[in-house]
Parts: C-alpha cells; structure tokens; sequence
C-alpha cells in the first residue's frame, strides 16, 4: 500500500495511468518511461509531484516538435484533458530549475537523455518495466518517536500519517509520541523497511567479545581473603604484603588502594584484594563483576569455623571461586586445626588430607608464619585454573572503590582484567568518564600502563564510579559521552521506579515458564539455628528428582545487606523467619530488587516455597480413552476426499476429541483434532457405540476399510508437590 505523497490518487501511477486515457497497449511503455524518470529528479518528499511535473509538461508542449521521434506528447494530450489547470499553479521541479520554465517549450534532448539514462539504470536494477520505483528507505525507529520525526525519517509529510493514523481509528496530532511498535506497523505500511534501534544499543561493544585462546598469556591470580571478624583477616593481607620482594628497595607496598599485587621471589605474582569482608565482595558480585579468581578462607585456629566462615563459605560458591584454607593463628597454644578441619567438612568443605580438593595450610599472621606456603598454595590453585588473559587489547577492568580525593578529584581503584590500560586511554565506568591522567600503582609509583590482573588507581574521570563497575576503553570522547549519558539518563529513570530489575518469586516464576529451571536457589535467615536447620531440612525434603530448593545460604540472625547482596548476585529471594531487615538491608533490597519474604510459622514458609516449586513441575498430560470405531467402506468424494463410513464399536466418538488411525493394532497416524462427524446427512457432536458415521480427514486420505479410528482426549494436568 502506499499512502506517501501518491495517497490522494490511490493508486500508483500505473493503474493512474490508465484512467487519463492511456488505454492503448503501445503507448503504455512510453507512458512508464515518463513517470519513471520523475522519483530521482524529485526531491524525495513529493515523487508524485514529480510524475505531474513530467505529464503537465508534456502537456503543456502539447503535439509540438518536442519529440519528433516519439508519438508520446500527443497522447499526453488527450490523456491531460480537464487537469492541466488544478496543476499550473504548482512548483515543479522543472519550474524550480528554471531552465525550462516556458509554457509551450518542448521537451529538450537533455531531458529526453535523463529520462533513457534513468530507463537504464532502472533496468539495471531489475525493476518491472510499469511501475515507479517506490523510495524504499531504511527507516530507523528508536523506542519512542514523535509521528513529526517518524514522518521525516520516511520523508512524507507528517499529514500523512496522520491521515493513515486516522484511518486507523487514532486521532493524533504531529507531536505525539508512537511506540516504536506503531511506528513500524506505520513505516512498513509506507512500504518502508525498518531498522529498530534501542536506546540501550550504545552499550553495544562496550564488552567486547571474549579473546581467542591463542592471544591470551598466563595472569597473576586475583585473590580475596574471607573469614569470621578478629580471625586475622587484615593481619594475615598485613603480612602477605611484607612477603613483596620489592619492600626495602622502593619501600614496598605503600598504599591501601584496595588492591595489591605481591610480587615473589620467582618472579610470580598474586594479587590480593585489600578489602577483607563479604561485603565489598557480594556488592562486587551483585554488579555480576567476578573478579575473584581464589578465595583464602582465614578461619582461627583457636576459634573454629563461625558463622561469618560459613556466609564466606557461601559467597565463594555462588561466586564459582575455589576456596583456599588458611588456619590462622597457630601460634596461639589452645590451636586446634584439626577441630577447624573437621568443622569445615560439615559443610562440605573436604580437605586435600581427608581425600578432598581442597588446600588447607596452618599460618600466624602475626608470628609470620606459613605464609610462604600460603602462596605456594595460591599459586598451584591459579596453575590449575590456567588464568589467563589477552594482555595486547584495549582495556577492561572492574572498579574496586573509588573515591573522591581533594588533591586529585575523582581515584578510582581498577583492577585491570584484559587488556592493557594505558595513561591518555578514554575510559567510561559506569556513568564516568575520563582521559586517564595518570596511573599510580600500589607502591605509588607512577606507571604508563597496567596489564591484566594488576591493580591500578586510576586518575581523570569525572566523577567517582561505583565499585564494581566495569571500566573499559572507548575509542574516542564522543563515544564516552554517547555512553555515559545513556547511563546517567537509565539511573534517574531507576531512581524513580526503584524495582526495576528484581528477583522476586514472581520474577522466579516467570523464568520458569521460559525456561526449564529445576532449581529454585533461596536465602534463609533464621532467629535461632535451630529453625533455621529445620527450614533448610523442611526444604530439602520438598526436592524431587526434577525440582529442589537450593539453599544459598542459610544462618541465624537479621537479614543484612550481605544477604541481600548474596541475593542478588544469585538472583533469588531472601526468606525471614521471626527475623527482620535492617534498615540499610531494606533500602537496599528495595533498590537492587531483591525480595524478602518474612514468616512467622514454618508451615507457611514451606507452603510457599511448595507452591513455587510445584509451578517448576512440568505439567503431566492425561490421555482419556473415548471410543473407537471401524472403518467399514470408504467413499472418494471430489472437492471432499475420501470419507469413511463407519461404524462405532466402542465406547463414543465426539467431534473435537483427538484421534489417530490404527491398522492391525498399530498406530499408522496421529490426526489431532475429529473435525467432520456426520450421522447420515447430518453433521452430529457425538455418536454412541453401535451406530454408523461418517468422518474425514482433510490431511489423511489413506483410510481403509478395517481400521480403527481411536478417539480420545487429552487433560492437562497441573503437579503438585
Ligand atoms: P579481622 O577482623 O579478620 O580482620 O582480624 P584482624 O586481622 O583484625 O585480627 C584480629 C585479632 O587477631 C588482632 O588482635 C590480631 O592481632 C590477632 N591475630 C591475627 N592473626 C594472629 C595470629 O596469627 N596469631 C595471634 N596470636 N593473633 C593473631
């Protein structure tokens, strides 16, 4: 359909053509060549006006010398009869042009050649010989477009689609904004094609793809250090930091910048994240940055394993990172690390002695001992993992912390992750951007640039980033603004709808129908051990073999923003049981999405998550079995096909009920749904055992006499647990 410049004469100039008199066959391909040449002389807003241009021309040459070779211009004439006057007012192109301004000119041979020189080009492109090229434009429609902006990106007039919005029942005017679904619907009816364009493409290549294996060298792993408070976390990155070779000749590690990298007397290095608590870590992989590669488990020798040893336990899985042991404080005489080691195995952590993977090394921060053998054990860890990285690439990164330095604005401290990031590289981190100013390492020492797994603090953005971020390498200023105003414009608009992204049981639920998960991953937070253990045990009984609930973490004690962290990186809900949400816990669920649910009775709490999981259960498919009946004689009808007579021998048969066909006791054919039923003349819903009938089947004509049709139904069956 076209409802472009062309609208008020519906129909294109072909079928326009005919009515003005061009009803003779040989004059028709003249006709064409005319209204041809007029869509690349337009202006692209007004083909048709173009194609009147050419015609009143014509006509107003009348029968004169203009085309001695041609009989063209007097059938122009009688084809212009009782128009020409509506045209002559109008601004035609060739009036605009000036050059052939004149009444009665002829046609000129530079005309007549840019018209065979269009007829060329036009065959070259393979275009039928009788119809005007229509301007198919790419038409690019974004999320929201005025019906101004969309009618200019199809280069109509905005009447246009106001009148085409009219005849669809809308009253628009030119400044209301379409949904880019109208918007295509609209362009492709204009004979467009369209190409939608989201706001959130700029963010497209930001991330780019995963390097080829053969680019990449072997990285220093990254590794954070987790336990219980007052087990020795900061004493024990105290420590390691002293084991830097480097110490005494620049003096060493000088600054916290939240991340350091030791460097050993091999010439290896590990990087350490200098921020002990679950916190900075779950905030990190709630922002999906994984930049952990080894988690040193610090658990107190004296002390065992503690709650915060076991939420630690918890972050380190979810985040898929392998635990290294460290039993810290051996120094100590009530030291008890076989206590520690068999603690641990209840929670699944199966120590390299006790026939498991995992590495258990006895140090003392403070007495600095066992700490080499901590970072062999590190090392061997990051050997089998094959770290690795394509250091010859523009930078990626993750933000670590960032903050806001008098001296030197905004400090963002980055861990480079591939790539290598260089002084004078534009970087966007979330919504900052920047020229990099300068990098300072961890012994504050200016560097040109930082290589994969080296932490860097980062100086030239404009603002501070959140932790967690990442921080990548654009191409040019331009394109960091393009960016980082999308960002800043997508953080107002979740400011103001604060559950955006959320991961609710809803949402849970909602996931199920896509896509088939089986697990349903939970946090418990408890009043006392005891019910906690008790809903997790609850819980556990509800699995079958097809769904479970997965605890991700389950304690006693408020639900903090840890928890809420833990949730959203793994995307579940957080259950209460006679607990509450701190303050800051709630504000931030209420931000990042999560969803807490509190209970007061453990039935409820396990009613719940039963009807979840029973949601997860594939609904089973009954098969009732009606009737069967046989087929005795078969009649080929012409415009019907071949119907079958027969007859019912069991049970009924109803019309809509599903059947198949059975030949000697073997399925031959599933035919969906009984469509004609028909008893005598008459079409019939139901026929009872030991009557006649008629049926066929559009899309089965092999029916014979003697077999069976079967005819059954099939209920769809909700489980439940
Ligand atoms: P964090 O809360 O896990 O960071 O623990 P800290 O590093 O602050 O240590 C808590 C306390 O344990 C401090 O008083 C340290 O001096 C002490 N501590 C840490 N490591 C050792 C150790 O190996 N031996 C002894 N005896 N005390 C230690």
């Amino acid at each position: 359909m076209r409802y472009s410049a062309l609208a008020p004469r519906p129909a294109g100039p072909r079928t326009g053509g005919a009515p003005r008199g061009a009803a003779s066959a040989p004059s028709a391909p003249e006709i064409t060549k005319t209204t041809r040449s007029a869509p690349p002389r337009a202006t692209d807003r007004r083909p048709a006006a173009a194609v009147d241009d050419d015609d009143g021309a014509r006509r107003r040459g009348g029968g004169g010398p203009g085309g001695p070779k041609k009989a063209e211009p007097a059938k122009a004439v009688s084809r212009g009869k009782g128009e020409p006057k509506r045209r002559e007012g109008r601004l035609t192109i060739q009036v605009a042009a000036g050059g052939e301004g004149s009444d009665d000119r002829m046609r000129s041979l530079a005309s007549v050649r840019r018209a065979r020189e269009r007829e060329r080009e036009k065959r070259a492109r393979g275009l039928g010989g009788q119809e005007t090229p229509r301007v198919i434009r790419e038409v690019v429609i974004p999320d929201a477009i005025t019906v101004q902006d969309l009618a200019q990106r199809m280069a109509t007039r905005g009447v246009d689609v106001i009148k085409f919005m009219m005849r669809q029942g809308a009253m628009m005017t030119i400044n209301d904004v379409l949904d880019a679904d109208t918007a295509e619907l609209i362009a492709t009816e204009f004979g467009h094609s369209v190409k939608r364009v989201s706001e959130s493409d700029v963010e497209t290549g930001f991330i780019s793809e995963e390097d080829r294996v053969e680019d990449t060298v072997p990285r220093p792993p990254v590794v954070a250090v987790m336990g219980h408070v007052d087990h020795g976390k900061t004493s024990l990155l105290d420590a390691l930091r002293a084991t830097d070779v480097a110490t005494g000749e620049h003096g060493g590690i000088t600054q916290h910048i939240g991340a350091y990298q030791v460097r050993l007397p091999d010439g290896e290095r590990v990087t350490f994240l200098d921020t002990p608590g679950h916190a900075a870590f779950s905030a990190m992989r709630a922002r999906g940055a994984n930049v952990t590669d080894i988690v040193v488990l610090v658990v107190a020798a004296d002390d065992g394993v503690m709650p915060q040893t076991i939420e630690a336990i918890h972050h380190a899985r979810a985040a898929n990172a392998p635990i290294i042991v460290a039993i810290n404080k051996i120094d100590k005489a009530d030291a008890d690390p076989t206590r520690v080691i068999n603690e641990l195995l209840s929670h699944e952590i199966v120590v390299e002695s006790l026939g498991g993977e995992t590495q258990v090394v006895e140090v003392s921060a403070t007495k600095r001992l066992g700490l080499d053998e901590l970072l062999e054990a590190i090392l061997l860890q990051s050997e089998v993992m094959d770290l690795r990285a394509n250091p010859s690439r523009s930078a990626e990164g993750v933000v670590i912390e960032s903050k806001l330095d008098k001296g030197r604005g905004p400090v963002a401290t980055v861990l480079v992750k591939r790539g290598t990031l260089k002084r004078g590289d534009i970087v966007v981190a979330g919504a900052a951007w920047g020229r990099v100013r300068a990098l300072i390492n961890e012994r504050d020492e200016q560097i040109a640039e930082a290589e994969p797994s080296t932490p860097v603090e980062v100086l030239g953005l404009d603002q501070t980033p959140d932790p967690g971020e990442t921080l990548a390498v654009v191409e040019n200023e331009a394109r960091a603004r393009e960016l980082t105003e999308y960002r800043e414009r997508l953080k107002r608009d979740k400011a103001v709808s604060p559950i955006a992204a959320g991961a609710s049981l809803a949402d849970m639920m909602a996931k199920l129908q896509t896509k088939k998960v089986s697990e349903l991953p939970i946090i418990i937070k408890a009043d006392v051990q005891g019910s906690a253990e008790a809903i997790v045990g609850a819980l556990e009984k509800l699995g079958t073999d097809e769904v479970r609930a997965r605890i991700i973490h389950s304690a006693a004690g408020a639900i903090t923003e840890s928890d809420v962290l833990l949730a959203k990186g793994a995307g579940c809900s957080i259950l209460g049981f006679n607990v509450r949400a701190s303050r800051q816990a709630r504000d931030l669920a209420e931000r990042e999405g999560v969803e807490i649910r509190y209970y007061a009775i453990i039935y409820d709490l396990i009613d719940d998550i039963k009807g979840v999981m029973s949601g997860m259960l594939a609904p089973i498919q009954r098969e009732t079995f009606l009737g069967n009946a046989e087929v005795q004689q078969t009649f080929d009808i012409t415009k019907i096909g071949r119907v079958a007579g027969c007859k019912v021998v069991e049970g009924v048969v109803r019309k809509g009920a599903k059947v198949r066909i059975i030949r000697n006791d073997v399925v031959i054919q599933e035919m969906g749904t009984l469509q004609t039923l028909k008893r005598f003349k008459d079409e019939v819903n139901e026929v009872q055992v030991g009557q006649e009938c008629g049926m066929a089947f559009q899309n089965f004509q092999d029916l014979k006499a003697g077999d069976f049709i079967e005819c059954f139904t099939v209920e769809t069956i909700q489980r439940t647990l």
